[in-house]
Formats: structure tokens, C-alpha cells, sequence
């Protein structure tokens, strides 16, 4: 894989540079934060191609489009257009947006005559079936835009779209300053983390945690696991809990995953939650003895990884677990991971801030456990067979 960073000292003047990003928010996400950690991340890339006197085409898909069916109302909800006001006042340089009522030539000339150092963003790459079903006439179109191909979207890196796999097979690609530190982040996990090792697992589904945990679990090359413990809280506690045969009334879990829960049981080092705060027939976080215990087994830990609140954080009662974890990982002094759309939400702002690279805050949630899971993800891929 080519990494944008090993341009440091060639001049890209004028040459188009295709960046696929992942500004996958909604307006919702636009109004709470403040800058939102996925526009911020993609922002030093934009600067070094800008540095460099390239032309830059920003790439994103937004939401799920073709899942809504009143037509205009689609256009209006996942437009990329309200980013161009973000990114030009955070680039303090004007953001040309291309829509895509022209055609792909007269887009390409718009581009070409542009003068260097232009930024320009993409509508919705959605907006075409293309996108999503990998076409490679789509992907060629897009292609045919530049010159280059960056991928800063890690987050989108588990999807084989047009933008994330097809554009590399016409074009010299590189992976950008925000893949790079993502996966330099993440394989620290993989590659000899040190040990104690915790991974921490809430959120709504054990059944997209299931690869991370048995990824984790597993002895390699005859030696131990990986890792030292599993905490767990949230629907993934709730769905242990039931394959316990303990009662947990109308909480949120997967009964399809008991099972499987129940085999991965036979593990010691899944811990399970010793107590809980439940609302009517719901245990909603972890309990006050949970949060000792956990908080206790963090400080002793040399590498975490958190991905999944420990309980329903939108109401501020229930995210009293996931705070006390928040500050833990704060105080610690492990090399800590954290990620997830809602997880991230939870954090104090002092966890955004540089930690002399002891604590990487993830743009993905997804994308972060496939990786970790062990999983080649299609992206990065598209990257290791390009030009
Ligand atoms: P992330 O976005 O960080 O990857 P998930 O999407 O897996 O996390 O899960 C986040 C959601 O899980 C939150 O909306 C939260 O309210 C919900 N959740 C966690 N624990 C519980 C619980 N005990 N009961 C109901 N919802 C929960
Ligand atoms: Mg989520």
C-alpha cells in the first residue's frame, strides 16, 4: 500500500486528486457537535494536497438514500451541500460544490480549468445506484475526474463501493494521513498489544462484536489469547445474561446470538456485569459495583480497547457507565482505542485532545470492528492491489 505521507517532498501542482472521505452525519450530528471528529479528521489531508498546490475532489457518500421514498425529500436530507459552509470555514478557503445534474464532461472541465488549489465537493455519491452496486462504468466516470486517488475514508473502509474499490483500478492510489493513523492505531491491538490487554463491549448487538470477541479469544500459534479480559455491558451484557437463563424482562438483547453467548461463556475471561440500573422491566446501564469493578480492572490494564456505551446513554441517568469508563480511560495510562458513533458521543472533550498518541479516538465504528475482528476490509484491499 502507497501512503500519502511518502509524498512529503513532491510537488503536486495542479493535479487533480480524487479524496473519498466519509462525512456519513446527519443534520442531527451537524447540530450537536461542534466539529464533528469526521470532518475534523479529514482535514489535514485536505491541507497537505492543498500544500502541495493540488486540486482536491472531496468524495462522500450521506446516509441511505435509496431507502426513502419521497423523492424530493431525498435530495433535500442527504445533500452534501451544508458541508461546503463546514469545510470552508474550517479551510478559511471557498468549497466549489458539484451537483449532479451535469454530466460528467462538463464537471471534468470545470475541474480542469479550475485554478490550482481549488477545492471542490461531490454531491452524494448515493444519488447513484452506481455507488453501491460497485459499477465500473460509474467507477471509470469517477476515475476519469483525476489523476490520483486517496482513501482517508477508514470508516467506510468495510463497504466495496465504486468510490472505495473501483476508482483504484484506474488510478495511482493512496492510502491518506487519516487511513494511515487509523490503521497504524488499530494494528498496535492486533500486532503484540501490551498486556493486560481489556476490551471493553456495549452498544446495542453482540452480533456485531461476535468476530472482535472470538478474534480475541482464540490462541494464536499456540500461544494465549490475546487478550487478558472482555468487560461487558449494554445489549451485549443483556444477551449473556439471557443465555444464563437469568431473567432480564423487556431488555434490549438478541435472542438469536444465545447460542453462540452461550458457548462463548465457557470463557473465563468474559466478564459479565455484577450488578445493574433498571428502569421498569429494563436494565438500562451498569450498575454502581459493576462500575468499581470494571473501573479497577482498567487501571491495570496496558492496552483497551472500547467500542459500545455500557448503557442507554441518551438519557443521562443511563450513561452514568459509560462516563465512569470514559474518565477511567482518561486517567489510565494504557494505549487506549476508542470508537463508535454513539460511543465517541459519550466522551469528554479532553479525550480529543492530542494524548501524546496514548489515547486514538477511531472515526469508525463499524469498519474499526472488522478490522479487529481480523477481517480484510475491501477498501484497504483496493489499496493493496492499485497501480
Ligand atoms: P456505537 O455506535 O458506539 O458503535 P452501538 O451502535 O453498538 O454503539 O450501540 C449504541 C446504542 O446502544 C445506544 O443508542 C444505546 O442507547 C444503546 N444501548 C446500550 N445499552 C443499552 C441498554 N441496556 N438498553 C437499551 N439500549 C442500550
Ligand atoms: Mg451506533
Amino acid at each position: 500500500m502507497k501512503y500519502l505521507s511518502s509524498l512529503k517532498n513532491k510537488n503536486l501542482s495542479n493535479q487533480i486528486c480524487l479524496l473519498r472521505v466519509d462525512f456519513n452525519l446527519t443534520d442531527d450530528d451537524l447540530r450537536k457537535q461542534k466539529i464533528p471528529l469526521r470532518i475534523k479528521s479529514a482535514l489535514p489531508t485536505i491541507k497537505f494536497l492543498l500544500g502541495k498546490g493540488a486540486k482536491v475532489v472531496i468524495l462522500s457518500h450521506r446516509g441511505r438514500p435509496k431507502e426513502t421514498s419521497d423523492k424530493r425529500q431525498v435530495t433535500r436530507v442527504y445533500t452534501l451541500k451544508p458541508f461546503v459552509k463546514i469545510l470552508s470555514k474550517l479551510l478559511k478557503k471557498s468549497v466549489q460544490f458539484i451537483d449532479f445534474k451535469k454530466d460528467f464532461k462538463t464537471i471534468k472541465t470545470i475541474i480542469k480549468i479550475s485554478p490550482r488549489g481549488t477545492i471542490f465537493l461531490l454531491e452524494n455519491l448515493r444519488f447513484f445506484p452506481g455507488e453501491d452496486k460497485n459499477d465500473q462504468k460509474f467507477a471509470r466516470k469517477l476515475a476519469s475526474l483525476g489523476k490520483f486517488y486517496i482513501n482517508d475514508a477508514f470508516a467506510f473502509s468495510h463497504r466495496p463501493t465504486a468510490s472505495m474499490v473501483g476508482i483504484p483500478k484506474f488510478l495511482a492510489s493512496y492510502a491518506g494521513l487519516l487511513l494511515e493513523k487509523e490503521i497504524k492505531n488499530l494494528s498496535k491491538v492486533m500486532q503484540k498489544p501490551k498486556r493486560p490487554l481489556v476490551i471493553i463491549l456495549g452498544g446495542a448487538k453482540i452480533s456485531d462484536k461476535i468476530g472482535v470477541i472470538k478474534n480475541f479469544l482464540k490462541n494464536v500459534n499456540g500461544h494465549k489469547s490475546r487478550v487478558n479480559c472482555i468487560l461487558t455491558g449494554g445489549g451485549v451484557a443483556n444477551t449473556f445474561f439471557a443465555a444464563q437463563r437469568l431473567p432480564i424482562g423487556k431488555s434490549l438483547y438478541e435472542k438469536q446470538m444465545i447460542p453462540t453467548a452461550k458457548l462463548l461463556l465457557r470463557s473465563r475471561k468474559i466478564i459479565l456485569p455484577i450488578d445493574s440500573a433498571i428502569q421498569g422491566k429494563k436494565i438500562l446501564d451498569i450498575g454502581p459495583k459493576t462500575i468499581k469493578r470494571y473501573v479497577e480492572i482498567i487501571k491495570k490494564a496496558r492496552t483497551i480497547v472500547w467500542n459500545g456505551p455500557m448503557g442507554y446513554i441518551e438519557s443521562p441517568k443511563f450513561a452514568r457507565g459509560s462516563k465512569a469508563i470514559s474518565q477511567a480511560i482518561l486517567k489510565s495510562q494504557a494505549f487506549s482505542v476508542i470508537g463508535g458513533g454513539e460511543t465517541i458521543s459519550i466522551l469528554p472533550a479532553a479525550c480529543f485532545k492530542p494524548h501524546a498518541s496514548r489515547l486514538f479516538v477511531s472515526t469508525a465504528g463499524g469498519a474499526m470492528l472488522e478490522y479487529l475482528a481480523g477481517k480484510k476490509l475491501p477498501g484497504i484491499e483496493a489499496l493493496n492491489t492499485s497501480l
